[in-house]
């Protein structure tokens, strides 16, 4: 039957071929021949390969292969470098070639949902022109610290898999659009929140999360969904602390990092000279209240952030977001409205 739709394309010359839901199981040697097609949708089928004839397919921009039996990513697909359209949802797939992805420059969109999918390899980074990728419902552990390099990303999809953490430099994606992370075991998000500056849509429902980063509520955000998770209740008490002392290592360090940014200091003059303590220096925080820096001791605060009042969403659901203080003299000053977080 695949056959005789093949030999019909081949007479009319039509650009995209649908053989959805056909039970097919081998394709036709004639699809070779099939040189100058565009789309060809192959899904709802019972494919376990492709045949390595599929290459001459040169001009191929979109391929639905969703829905079939297949148990890994075909390698033909490394030669179809016009492919903007990858669909290979509802397969078996347990593992992402390299070499395909290292073939497929111009893939714009990449939709492997509900396969068996544990590790996406580094060379992710090949797909340089991806907007949008899909991996709800696979066995994800941990998201590639290259993904922060695909800029063009808008959309990405987690949701359902068993990511523990999402790496820092996925906030280097200032296109994304849209983050979909819910049911996954994330215990907190990394700092550096802000990279997200197109961000509108975030899901984070049904992980582990207890606070927000800091800087969450300057988030341009138009829905969030964070329910089901062990967010820190609006319960707590206000209370007065002590006045801490602080150690040498940690006064020395708040000293230096003060006089770094007087760019005629001897301080900033000097630290080129070491770029380990440069590299220590770099993870320094600022108080939130008086905006001094600290580098290894700081006072873990929450606010409660109303998302309609404060973020100008449609729910009045208030979210704790993590602020960092200096100090207990800054926590004991009466013009804010931070809670002390005692991790127990
Ligand atoms: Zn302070």
């Amino acid at each position: 039957m695949a056959n005789d739709l093949v030999i019909k394309v081949l007479k009319t010359k039509t650009k995209s071929l649908n053989l959805s839901s056909r039970k097919i199981t081998d394709l036709p040697e004639a699809f070779a021949r099939l040189t100058w097609i565009l789309t060809l949708k192959l899904n709802n089928n019972y494919l376990s390969s492709l045949p390595s004839e599929l290459q001459s397919l040169r001009h191929l921009t979109e391929l639905n292969l969703g829905n079939n039996v297949l148990e890994e990513v075909p390698s033909v697909l490394k030669h179809l470098c016009c492919l903007k359209k990858l669909f290979l949802y509802g397969n078996k797939i347990s593992h992402l070639p390299p070499e395909v992805l290292e073939g497929l420059p111009n893939l714009v969109l990449l939709n492997l949902n509900h396969n068996s999918i544990k590790v996406i390899p580094p060379e992710i980074k090949r797909l340089c022109a991806l907007e949008s990728i899909s991996l709800t419902d696979n066995q994800l552990e941990q998201i590639p610290a290259e993904f922060g390099l695909i800029k063009s990303l808008t959309e990405i999809n987690f949701n359902n898999n068993k990511l523990t953490q999402i790496p820092q430099q996925l906030y280097n994606l200032s296109q994304l659009r849209k983050l979909y992370l819910a049911r996954n075991n994330l215990t907190e998000l990394p700092e550096g929140v802000l990279g997200w500056k197109n961000l509108k849509i975030l899901d984070v429902a049904g992980n582990c999360l207890s606070v927000f980063p800091v800087g969450f509520q300057f988030l341009a955000l138009k829905e969030l969904f964070f329910e089901g998770n062990c967010l820190v209740p609006f319960t707590l008490m206000e209370s007065i602390q002590e006045k801490e002392a602080l150690l040498l290592k940690e006064l020395s360090a708040r000293l230096i990092l003060k006089e770094s940014t007087n760019k005629f200091s001897v301080v900033s003059k000097a630290l080129p000279i070491y770029p380990e303590l440069q590299d220590l220096l770099s993870q320094w925080g600022q108080c939130a209240l008086c905006a001094q820096p600290f580098l290894t001791t700081w006072l873990e605060c929450v606010q409660f952030i109303n998302l309609w009042k404060h973020m100008g969403m449609k729910s009045s659901q208030s979210i704790p977001v993590r602020v960092l203080l200096c100090s207990y003299d800054c926590f004991n000053r009466n013009d804010h409205l931070y809670y002390r977080l005692i991790w127990i």
